[in-house]
């Protein structure tokens, strides 16, 4: 069988494809390549992590309690057990092995959901209430029913029909409501509306595990907050931190003691950082809602009176960018437009520039991305490079990914210096264990300001 590709918008597609060509001088090499990585990006990953709180208990005690908890979740919907692992070398991470894809049988009755939650399925969750956009008017609770993406997105709520249009299977579950109590009922019922008890992917369901000791968190996502190496006590500015994944770790590396400001630019948005934080007890981080393009700078020398912040401030700058997020897996449709896709390196310029400003002599930016486009990666690093000499590329650690790719303007040198996770590369990865290579599109790049 064909394997599916990540689809794009034609133009976006080419686009995307004649700026990788354009760094090579093998293109049918190279056009193999592309062709390979839009097939990864429409797979999820064959490994879920897990990043554990290790201020509270150790990662053998977290071990331990999650993997008693998943084995009864997994006897419960008869599969085998999982097989769950400490990450040899990130102590603070949990590794869970996931199976698939399965063969499905075709249950009679169809339920349709949207593409995001359809992803979601694929790593692992249960399908809410929701998420459930058509379902067929004699579904009742307790039927089993074949789940389906529709990838047109032209299903209304509230359908009835089998969907016409394209659409991909993602598994079968039991309903838990009837069609008329999802659809009819006021208030409509909450929680899980479809159980996948043989999804094409069996991933764990995180929802019901302990929230105060586990954060599902992709591994180049842990990586990054390693390779900002954070201390305790010093000052950290996390300057697009929603949902807060990093912050949370930046926190916790720091042992809670020590200043972190973390932003992002709604109150919606910074309420998930801080219940993020909440539940792992951490509090030397303050959260504001703000556009980090206009923190005002003053003069050096005082405190964090928000939002104004003293130049030169920060010991470590965590700039995990706003970005076309191509890397994201899995991705069956992509709707993005190419004026979006071309806009986001200009925007991302106007990020580093603040960055250097609130930055000390001596501190660390760490600039990330989870896509794969060479003009938000490579070339964006090259153009820092350029404008600001008082930026150094400097070596990663830990470096479980590859290098950054061959771009004209980066030397092999510093080619090596990033740290590119590209799921689908075949080069040089033969040492590389597979649960740090088979992971989301991402992309990491350290600079050091140096002392005038
Ligand atoms: N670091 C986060 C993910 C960040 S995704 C984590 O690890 O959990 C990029 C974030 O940038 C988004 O949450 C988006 O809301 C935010 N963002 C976009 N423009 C912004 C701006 N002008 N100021 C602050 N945050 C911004």
């Amino acid at each position: 069988m064909e394997k599916p590709q990540v689809e794009l918008r034609e133009d976006v597609r080419s686009y995307l494809e004649a700026s990788f060509l354009a760094e090579t001088e093998d293109e049918d090499k190279c056009r193999q390549d592309f062709n390979g990585l839009m097939e990864t990006l429409a797979s999820p990953p064959m490994y879920t992590t897990l990043r554990l709180n290790t201020l509270k208990l150790s990662r053998e005690e977290i071990k331990d309690i999650i993997s008693e908890d998943l084995r009864m979740v997994y006897k419960n919907r008869n599969w085998d057990p999982p097989q769950i692992f400490l990450h040899p070398s990130l102590e603070d991470v949990l590794v869970i092995e996931n199976r698939g894809p399965k063969q499905l049988k075709q249950m009679e009755k169809e339920v349709v959901i949207d593409h995001n939650c359809g992803m979601a399925v694929l790593r692992g969750a249960d399908i809410f209430v929701q998420g459930i956009i058509g379902a067929p008017a004699n579904m009742m609770s307790g039927d089993m029913v074949s789940v389906y993406i529709d990838l047109d997105g032209k299903c209304l709520k509230g359908d009835m029909q089998p969907m016409g249009g394209s659409k991909f299977h993602v598994g079968n579950g039991v309903a838990q409501f009837s069609r008329d109590n999802i659809f009819k009922t006021k208030p409509t019922p909450s929680g899980v509306g479809i159980l996948m008890s043989e999804p094409l992917y069996e991933a764990p369901c995180l929802s019901d595990l302990r929230p105060d000791l586990i954060l599902a968190q992709n591994l180049p996502s842990i990586i990054c907050t390693h390779v900002l190496d954070p201390q305790p006590g010093e000052r950290i500015l996390d300057m697009c931190a929603a949902p807060g994944g990093k912050t949370t770790h930046i926190a916790s590396k720091m042992k809670n003691k020590g200043e972190v400001v973390a932003i992002d630019r709604s109150d919606q948005k910074v309420d998930k950082i801080q219940a993020n934080l909440d539940r792992w007890g951490l509090t030397c981080v303050t959260c504001h809602a703000c556009d980090a393009l206009k923190i005002p700078i003053v003069p050096a020398g005082g405190s964090v009176n928000f939002p104004e912040i003293p130049t030169e401030y920060f010991d470590r700058v965590l700039l995990d960018v706003p970005c076309s997020a191509l890397g994201q897996r899995p991705s069956l449709k992509n709707q993005i437009t190419l004026n979006s896709l071309k806009s986001y390196s200009g925007y991302q310029r106007k990020f580093i520039r603040k960055a250097v400003q609130l930055l000390r002599p001596g501190g660390v930016l760490v600039y990330s991305t989870c896509t794969v486009t060479l003009e938000e990666n490579e070339k964006q690093v090259i153009w820092v490079l350029e404008n600001f000499p008082d930026l150094q590329l400097t070596a990663q650690v830990p470096h479980l990914g590859s290098h950054g790719r061959q771009c004209s303007g980066l030397s092999k040198n510093l080619q090596q210096l990033l740290q590119m996770f590209d799921p689908s590369c075949d080069e040089s990865h033969d040492s590389m264990a597979v649960y740090d290579k088979d992971t989301i599109g991402f992309f990491i790049a350290k600079f050091t300001k140096i002392k005038s």
